[in-house]
């Protein structure tokens, strides 16, 4: 009878299972019409001029990396409180990564030291090429400032948005699209909604979209106006280096089927993240997410910040017993530049990014998915109150 708790978890219903059953029974099982309906779908919900879904959020990122242009010479900049794809994106195509510190209030890239950043390179005639934001936890980063440094800085601007399907600025759901060149999803199980593996790049800019659509399969293009020759119907010509990053027909319906059910899951997840608010924010020993209310969060994550020196419990041992009550806590994230491979190709240290390094000590990613219930939630924090002393 014991329930057990993870951080994130799908929500299937019989009205997803029945979508995917109804292609399985057709005669697409890859490149069908649901590709085009889930394309259009987000398109209109997203308020994106093209869309390109793919076979999941990492393959979004290195199109969109290869999209852009960015190769050898081209440094890009990052958050180090990330998923390891944000930053791995830029390594797949041969571009020098970089990072900047997050701001301690919002945990996104702080805006300040990004532009500190930019005119140290240019004291050394060089320059960065593009910005990776990353809307971490499901909060939109300060997309104004770093509009405004991507016009002063000719910068190009990716919104790494996994996080923040369904999230707001002043009232827009459809601002990624708005701030940034190219915005990636990822339709992981974990993330708001899911295709089983999935992503999705979304893009005001015709000339991204047509590359990304034409490096998603092999490079090859069948499109009479932009063939060298033509020797018949059959033909088709590979005018660049691609990849079968393509995603399944069966995979597109459910997508579409859980995209109607997202104003719900926000929902739900915005009332699990007000109950934590509730239970943690007058207790000196926990910090819980701030945020203007210009911004809709989207809460993919709920991140508490645990100062575990005030208390008598080692991170790890808290883990450790919590994990007996069913209770699966996680860590968003580990600081991308400390992963071994990171400091070993980059000569990256610890202390090179304070606030990021002293968030991963104090970070717990607590359970938040429509799912979970008043009581279960009662339960996770008695549970964490109890440990926490
Ligand atoms: C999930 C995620 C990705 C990668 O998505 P996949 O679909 O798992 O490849 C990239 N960036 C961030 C911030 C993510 O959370």
């Amino acid at each position: 009878m014991n329930k057990s708790y993870s951080y994130g978890k799908q929500t299937i219903g019989q009205d997803d299972i029945d979508a995917v059953v109804e292609v399985l029974k057709g005669d697409w099982l890859t490149q069908g019409p649901y590709v085009k309906r889930f394309e259009n779908e987000l398109a209109s919900k997203f308020g994106a001029g093209y869309v390109s879904a793919v076979a999941n959020g990492t393959a979004g990122l290195h199109l969109i990396a290869l999209a852009l242009g960015w190769g050898k010479e081209d440094i890009i900049i990052t958050s180090p409180i990330t998923f390891l794809a944000s930053a791995n994106c830029i390594l797949y195509v041969g571009a020098t990564p970089d990072f900047v510190d997050i701001d301690p209030q919002t945990y996104t890239i702080d805006v300040n030291k990004l532009e500190d950043k930019i005119k140290e390179y240019r004291n050394k005639n060089k320059r960065i090429k593009a910005v990776i934001g990353v809307d971490y936890a499901g909060l939109p980063c300060d997309w104004e400032s770093l509009r405004e440094l991507s016009k002063k800085y000719d910068l190009q601007l990716v919104n790494d948005n996994c996080h923040a399907l369904g999230a707001e600025m002043d009232g827009d759901i459809g601002y990624a699209c708005k701030y940034a060149d190219a915005v990636n999803m990822s339709f992981h199980p974990v993330k708001h909604i899911t295709t089983g593996e999935g992503g999705a790049v979304l893009t005001n800019n015709q000339e991204i979209d047509e590359n990304i659509k034409i490096l998603r399969t092999h490079g090859m293009t069948k499109e009479k106006k932009h063939l060298i020759k033509n020797d018949g119907p059959w033909y088709y010509e590979m005018q660049h280096l691609g990849f079968n990053y393509r995603i399944t027909d069966f995979q597109c319906a459910l997508g579409t089927s859980q995209l109607k059910k997202l104003d719900e899951f926000v929902k739900k997840r915005n009332e699990i993240a007000e109950f934590y608010d509730l239970s943690f924010a007058n207790d000196e020993r926990f910090i819980v997410p701030k945020y203007s209310k210009k911004y809709k969060h989207a809460f993919h994550l709920y991140p508490l910040l645990i100062d575990f020196n005030k208390l008598e419990v080692k991170k790890h041992i808290f883990f450790d017993e919590l994990a007996k009550s069913g209770i699966n806590l996680q860590v968003h994230y580990i600081p991308v530049h400390l992963q071994p491979y990171y400091k070993n190709n980059f000569s990256y240290a610890e202390n090179d990014y304070p606030v990021a390094e002293s968030f991963y000590l104090k970070e717990v990613s607590l359970p938040i998915y429509p799912n979970l219930n008043r009581s279960d939630l009662e339960f996770i924090v008695d549970k964490i109150k109890a440990k926490a002393r």
